[in-house]
């Protein structure tokens, strides 16, 4: 049985696979492995939605159980913005835009005020139409300035701790990570079920 996974992202095809290693699927293919291009509209209100219509999309296309996740950072002094728009909040593509504009619409705000958080849905269909849901969040706050040269969008400005995001290594961050949270939230959910395609 084969798992098809809604990204061309290489990372997190990467880590889906060695999640998904001993759940019992022949092959775990990224889209461009599977020799498919799917590309829905995110229209959802919530991450939880939009991971819906990538997975469903993709599992209705190939006929094979698939996999897809929506992700982005919530930042409280900004109603929950960018939220489900992270990847084009304001219509800025370059994440170094995004950044800047976050910290200065928080300019003046005291540590307290800069709470936020990052929040990973992930949506996972049998090829027999059973559906899996699974969710992870990774609490901290925006920081003073851009920090840190690893990972991308907007882990410059999110500090855990007294480090940013783009300041700890890869593994580190999978450990505490909203993506990590949610691959082993979905790990449970999978073994519960016998682990079984
Ligand atoms: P997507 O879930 O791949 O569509 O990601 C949505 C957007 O959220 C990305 O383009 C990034 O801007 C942001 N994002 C999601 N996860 C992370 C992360 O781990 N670090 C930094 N930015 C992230």
């Amino acid at each position: 049985m084969k798992l098809i996974i809604a990204s061309n992202n290489a990372g997190k095809v990467r880590e889906y696979k060695q999640l998904l290693a001993g759940a019992g699927f022949d092959e775990v293919l990224s889209l461009k492995e599977a020799g498919l291009v799917c590309d829905p509209e995110e229209t959802g209100a919530t991450f939880e939605e939009n991971a819906a219509i990538k997975a469903r999309a993709l599992h209705e296309l190939s006929g094979c159980a698939a996999l897809a996740d929506d992700s982005g950072l919530m930042v409280d002094a900004l109603g929950g913005e960018p939220g489900v728009y992270s990847a084009r909040w304001l219509g800025l593509g370059d994440d170094k835009a995004k950044n800047t504009e976050i910290l200065r619409r928080l300019d003046g705000k005291t540590d307290e005020e800069r709470s936020a958080r990052f929040v990973c849905a992930i949506h996972f269909i049998y090829a027999d139409g059973r559906e899996v849901t699974a969710r992870g969040v990774c609490e901290g706050r925006i920081g003073y300035e851009p920090r840190g040269e690893n990972g991308f969008g907007y882990d410059p400005i999110f500090m855990y701790g007294d480090k940013s995001f783009a300041e700890i290594d890869g593994e580190m961050k999978n450990e505490v990570s909203h993506r990590g949270n949610a691959l082993r939230e979905l790990e449970k959910k999978l073994g519960a079920n016998g682990g079984k395609p």
